[in-house]
């Protein structure tokens, strides 16, 4: 299975004028959901830096979640697929 990866990563808002700009989201490439986090409230202008550490984190969680979990739906298929074909051979035909 491909490891998620987040995609296209862009600020909600006008793109000339980040500094309005209020939400970063992005995609994930495994199931297309949007993440979306509120743009870091800091002293500084320029909050990029920890905004992008923001969704990045979320999109940890997100794949944590989400993905993880198929991962070891994944396995445990497979490892039921293991036991029908030794039991197949067992039984023979
Ligand atoms: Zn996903």
């Amino acid at each position: 299975m491909a490891t998620p990866k987040l995609t296209d990563v862009s600020w909600l808002g006008p793109k000339d004028e980040m500094d309005r700009a209020s939400h970063l989201f992005g995609k994930c490439s495994e199931c297309y959901e949007i993440i979306c986090v509120e743009k870091a409230v800091a002293d500084k202008q320029n909050t990029q830096q920890e905004t992008n550490e923001m969704i990045y984190e979320a999109f940890h969680t997100h794949v944590k979640l989400k993905h993880s979990e198929d991962a070891n739906q994944a396995a445990s298929q497979a490892e039921t697929k293991k036991t029908l074909d030794e039991y197949q051979k067992k039984v023979g035909s």
